[in-house]
């Protein structure tokens, strides 16, 4: 393979990272943190930050210990995502680098035109030497709206600026595999994610963020898609980071796919929720996979949920694996009439098509 070259990085701070033992924001990792970004910047790399904490650090705040409701986390969210952009924009200050702050929500992605429109500010942002500071708007994002998860978030924006690499900052040294007795080893590198890789995964690990590994493994499909290297690393150790975008081994890093999806198909795929599914037969399971056509209403035996025309869906056997993905040209009603029948029409577009 050929050398990696990092030129534009996401790097993801998790809340783990950012929280004392004591349940406090924790100043001095992000000042260390900070530092080392500062240091890519000053050597003319384009870092966009990707940060969680703004819940933990507005329940400090708040005094109200772990919230549990969703009206008190979204007021710890806008009490605290305040605070913690007033902490990075001083340490960044201390470099002479200047911050902005971007919140995201799902349907700011879903919605292809605002997506090409927050692209072109984070260009414009890093052309300006401006270092982007991205969180999801967790005030105002109900569960429809949400991605969920800053793992997610941060390969999301990834595959939006075309980064060669994100970074997953953690509170664990990388990814650990179990062998066969169910003994966990270290992973240096993870060619694949597949069954095996999802199965040592486990539950979500940290009590702090919303994620763990399970979340980490689902931004590595995005990455991966998306021709993004993904690695991740221990943030509470000196000069990994560096090292990581020198090219030297450390941490886990995740291998992107040789050929990666262009930018509307990995948009469609990932950028979008699926809204139901259509099981198809091993005809039609043949004319997508081998022979590169659209899918036809006569291939599909079964609609399942219910949707509008233009919505995304899953495809699959009848097994119920996901084969692919697309964009239907009709609401679940209209094909739930003609699923069966032929010369009717295509039913997902192979434009609108994304095999996975
Ligand atoms: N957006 C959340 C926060 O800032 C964090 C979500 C996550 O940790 O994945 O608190």
């Amino acid at each position: 393979m050929a050398k990696r070259a990092f030129n534009t990085i996401v790097i993801k701070v998790g809340s783990s990272s950012l929280t004392t033992s004591d349940g406090k924001l924790d100043l001095v990792n992000l000042k260390k943190i900070v530092t080392e970004i500062a240091a890519l910047v000053k050597a003319g790399k384009k870092i966009i930050l990707v940060t969680s904490g703004s819940i933990v650090c507005g329940a400090e705040k708040l005094g109200l210990g772990k919230p549990k409701t969703i009206p008190e986390k979204q007021a710890a969210a806008a009490v605290g995502q305040s605070r913690l952009m007033r902490q990075y924009e001083k340490a960044f200050e201390e470099f002479g680098l200047t911050v902005a702050q971007i919140l995201i929500t799902r349907d700011a992605i879903a919605d292809r035109e605002r997506y090409l429109n927050a692209r072109n500010t984070f260009n414009t942002l890093l052309t300006e030497k401006v270092v982007p500071i991205v969180n999801e708007n967790d005030t105002v994002a109900i569960e429809e709206i949400k991605i969920g998860d800053n793992d997610n978030l941060a390969a999301l924006t990834a595959s939006l600026i075309g980064a060669d690499l994100l970074v997953l900052l953690t509170d664990v040294d990388g990814f650990y595999m179990k062998n066969e007795e169910g003994i966990p080893y270290f992973a240096a590198e993870i060619k694949e994610i597949n069954k095996e890789v999802e199965s040592a995964a486990g539950q979500p690990s940290t009590q702090l963020g919303t994620g763990g590994m399970i979340t980490k493994l689902q931004a590595g499909k995005v990455c991966a898609d998306a021709g993004v290297y993904m690695a991740i690393i221990n943030s509470r150790k000196e000069g990994l980071l560096q090292q990581l975008v020198e090219g030297k081994q450390v941490g886990t890093i995740f291998l992107p796919k040789e050929s990666k999806l262009d930018g509307r198909k990995r948009w469609l795929v990932h950028g979008l929720k699926t809204e139901g599914a259509l099981i198809i037969d091993a005809g039609a399971e043949t004319a997508l996979l081998k022979n590169g056509k659209s899918l036809l209403p006569v291939g599909i035996k079964a609609v399942q949920g219910k949707f509008q025309a233009g919505a995304l869906v899953a495809i699959a056997d009848e097994d119920e694996k996901e084969l692919a993905r697309g964009l239907v040209n009709l609401s679940s009603k209209e094909l739930l009439e003609v699923i069966g029948k032929k010369d009717v029409g295509e039913a997902v577009h192979r434009d609108n098509l994304v095999i996975l």
